[in-house]
């Protein structure tokens, strides 16, 4: 591996960053473009996927690659892992059952240990053997009577606030708690902008828009062309990495090479719900089919009574003309102007509390009391990619549709580590790592916070759930 090649990585998301602190780390010459002010701005994460158990839809293969390659993530970003499990329901309505879910949960269950058994590392989701439990209506009921508890240990522990919420009535049985943890965004921008900030062979360029990208034919080289500080730039790079999100295209079209990509703007909503400020709930999910008024919803807990909802119906999470593709004439498929302005400007306050609202109702279906919840801050949206043209993809890592270029198109941010091991087998950058860093729990909760504050939301969703501290 040569020190002296020069890398430009544009974009500085989930995925941007993490390769150049992953190449850094190497002492490889990496200069990581950034428009915003700060890194990992764009669009939102908070479940790390570890089995894909909140998509029926998609294959057992990719279920499986979500599996391995969240472990991956979770050993590489440890702190920014919630350790709260996902408790998976099925409402009466559903046309499908619980025990229809069985045989999936058991196959992830094996692949783990399997992970487990080639590196006793992988262990970071719990016991294999733990991977799910199922409840039964009788064993629900019982937990009904248990007090909660502050710090729940257990899987029973976890279940004793849903039993005593949820409207078993309305909902099939067993109920499913299966160890698919959460995300803190937050914490991953935090700790990857301060470990950043600490390796010398990283240029960050925040505030930093690329426009033009040439290609020296002579030199072979690529000519990148940047407007800071409100004057245009260039410099001379070995290797770009295009790490843009749903931007991507715009880059492909610079370069004019052949694309085929979706973009989707979707949104989810922050509510506070002050009747349960410290109490620890479980992320929990009632499945439901993607774009009916039965959408799946999804409430994910933070600390201090915030709850963040999804909804998948188009008067929530997702948006009618929301999912656009790419065109003959462009690589950049053309999302509406009222998205681009939310992205690039604001919300109007009325379609935030109209569709809060409509979250909060969506999940009082099933959790009745959830109904006194009220907006606790605007909206986490953004628009995200999808390589190619099956709107359901889940796993996607990167392409290299020219010499010396990668593409990167992620849909779930665990895929960055097969993402980076790609671009490093393709550009042929081995090596070890030279330079490790280290940060510590304070500075990155401070930074985590300061940020969350710094972007309007609220600093308990900066925070982890207290039970794994
Ligand atoms: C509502 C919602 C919920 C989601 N929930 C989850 C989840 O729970 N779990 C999960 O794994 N995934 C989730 N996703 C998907 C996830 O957010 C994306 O896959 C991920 O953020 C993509 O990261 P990225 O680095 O590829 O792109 P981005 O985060 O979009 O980063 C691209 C960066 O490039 C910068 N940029 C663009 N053009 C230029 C330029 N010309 N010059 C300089 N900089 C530029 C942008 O400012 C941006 O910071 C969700 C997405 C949405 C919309």
């Amino acid at each position: 591996m040569s020190k002296k090649v020069k890398i430009a990585i544009i974009g500085g998301g989930v995925a941007g960053a993490t390769t150049a602190l992953y190449l850094g780390q190497r002492g490889l010459d990496v200069t990581l473009f950034e428009k915003e002010s700060t890194l990992v701005s764009g669009p939102p994460f908070c479940h790390l996927h570890a089995g894909g158990n909140l998509y029926r839809e998609i294959s057992d293969e990719q279920c499986i690659k979500l599996l391995k390659q969240s472990i991956d993530f979770l050993r590489f970003y440890p702190y920014v892992v919630d350790y709260r499990p996902t408790v998976i329901i099925l409402p009466i309505s559903d046309n499908s059952t619980p025990n229809n879910l069985l045989a999936r949960l058991d196959l992830l269950r094996d692949e783990y240990q399997k992970l487990i058994e080639q590196d006793v590392e992988n262990q970071v989701l719990g016991e294999s053997k733990n991977y799910y439990k199922c409840y039964s209506k009788y064993e629900i009921e019982a937990l009904k009577d248990r007090e909660c508890v502050t710090i729940p240990k257990s899987s029973d522990e976890w279940m004793i606030p849903v039993a005593k919420n949820i409207d078993l009535d309305k909902v099939q049985f067993p109920l499913i708690i299966v160890q698919e943890y959460g995300l803190n965004l937050f914490r991953l921008s935090a700790g990857v902008s301060l470990s950043l900030e600490q390796l010398d062979s990283v240029t960050l360029q925040t505030n930093t828009i690329v426009h033009n990208i040439q290609k020296d034919c002579i030199d072979d080289i690529w000519e990148v062309s940047y407007i800071k500080d409100n004057h245009s730039h260039k410099d001379k790079f070995d290797y770009i990495i295009n790490a843009t999100g749903f931007r991507t295209g715009k880059i492909d079209d610079l370069l004019g090479v052949p694309c085929k990509s979706m973009v989707e703007f979707k949104s989810a909503y922050v509510t506070r719900w002050q009747e349960h400020l410290d109490r620890l709930f479980p992320e929990i999910v009632f499945h439901g089919e993607r774009g009916t008024p039965q959408g799946m919803g999804q409430f994910t807990p933070y600390p201090n009574g915030y709850f963040q909802l999804h909804g998948m119906t188009n008067d929530i999470t997702l948006y009618k003309d929301g999912l656009v593709s790419n065109s003959i004439v462009s690589c950049q498929p053309n999302l509406n102007r009222t998205f681009i302005e939310k992205i690039d400007k604001s919300w109007r306050e009325d379609e935030v509390i109209e569709r809060t609202i409509n979250a909060i109702n969506h999940i009082s279906r099933f959790i009745p009391t959830f109904k006194t919840a009220e907006v606790g801050s605007k909206p986490l949206f953004g628009a995200q990619q999808i390589p190619g043209d099956d709107p359901t993809l889940r796993v996607a890592e990167v392409s290299f549709p020219r010499e010396k270029y990668a593409r990167c198109e992620i849909v779930k941010v665990s895929s960055v580590l097969d993402m980076i091991d790609s671009i490093c087998k393709e550009f042929k950058l081995f090596g070890s790592i030279e330079r490790t860093v280290s940060i510590e729990e304070e500075e990155i909760s401070k930074r985590a916070k300061s940020i969350a504050t710094d972007r309007d939301y609220p600093a308990s969703l900066a925070s982890r759930n207290i039970s794994q501290l």
